[in-house]
């Protein structure tokens, strides 16, 4: 367990560095740790050491560890994965944030599944913004159109939103990609919605999307090690 907090702390001081690098308060980026794949011994272990916010891909995965680390609840669940419309109620039932609401029937179906008893999710828009029509997401240009609809919903709250760029080591690209939420974010803004999230930044582009304002990165592997099967 020692290999896993060491990891832990390799990339909290990736993140000091990279906001000390642009005059950035490191205590404005959230470290979601992604542990998907990753059985709940491990979940269990960066408990142990103060890390709070776990991020899950598949809907039943998250319902199991919830479920066998139900005794720890103050862990802040975070979905990150595709969402469909069958797995929703897992979903609802389970998490505190969903980051990937790229269609409104989806974000519909969490609000009348969520329970009463448990506050509102939290939910970001997943944004393509590489353009790649492989890649997940609503495009830029309808994003002003979903939030709208969206934020009319009680049981959840419009926090920001989320992307993932292309897959490149080129600072100019990713920078560019990321400035497309960044600017998304302002318009928003701009209209009277209070989104206080930028979901951006993995293991290998974390530096990048510090730089361009991230406020919540999303690291996977570079915690718990390479994943055996992948998203
Ligand atoms: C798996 C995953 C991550 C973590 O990726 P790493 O490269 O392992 O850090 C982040 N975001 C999403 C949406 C993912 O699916």
């Amino acid at each position: 367990m020692a290999t896993i907090f060491t990891a832990l702390q390799d990339v909290q001081a990736r993140i000091d560095t990279a906001c000390t690098a642009v005059g950035r308060n490191p205590a404005a980026v959230k470290l979601l740790a992604v542990s998907k794949t990753f059985p709940a011994a491990d979940i269990q272990a960066l408990y142990q050491f103060g890390q709070r916010a776990f991020g899950e891909n598949y809907a039943q995965e998250l319902a199991n560890k919830c479920q066998i680390l139900a005794e720890y609840n103050d862990i802040e669940w975070h979905f990150i994965g595709p969402l469909q419309s069958n797995k929703t109620r897992l979903v609802a039932e389970n998490a505190a944030w969903v980051h990937t609401i790229e269609r409104f029937k989806i974000a519909e179906r969490l609000s009348a599944q969520r329970p009463t008893h448990l506050p509102p999710i939290n939910i970001c828009l997943q944004v393509n913004v590489s353009g790649e029509t492989t890649k997940s997401g609503v495009a830029p240009e309808q994003v002003l159109a979903l939030a709208e609809q969206v934020a009319k919903l009680p049981q959840l709250c419009l926090r920001g939103l989320m992307c993932i760029p292309e897959s490149s080591h080129d600072s100019e690209i990713l920078a560019q990609q990321f400035l497309v939420l960044v600017q998304l974010k302002a318009q928003l803004q701009a209209r009277g919605y209070a989104l206080d999230t930028l979901s951006m930044g993995m293991s290998n582009d974390l530096e990048s999307a510090i730089a361009a304002d991230s406020t919540l990165v999303r690291v996977g592997s570079a915690i718990f090690g390479q994943r055996h099967y992948s998203s």
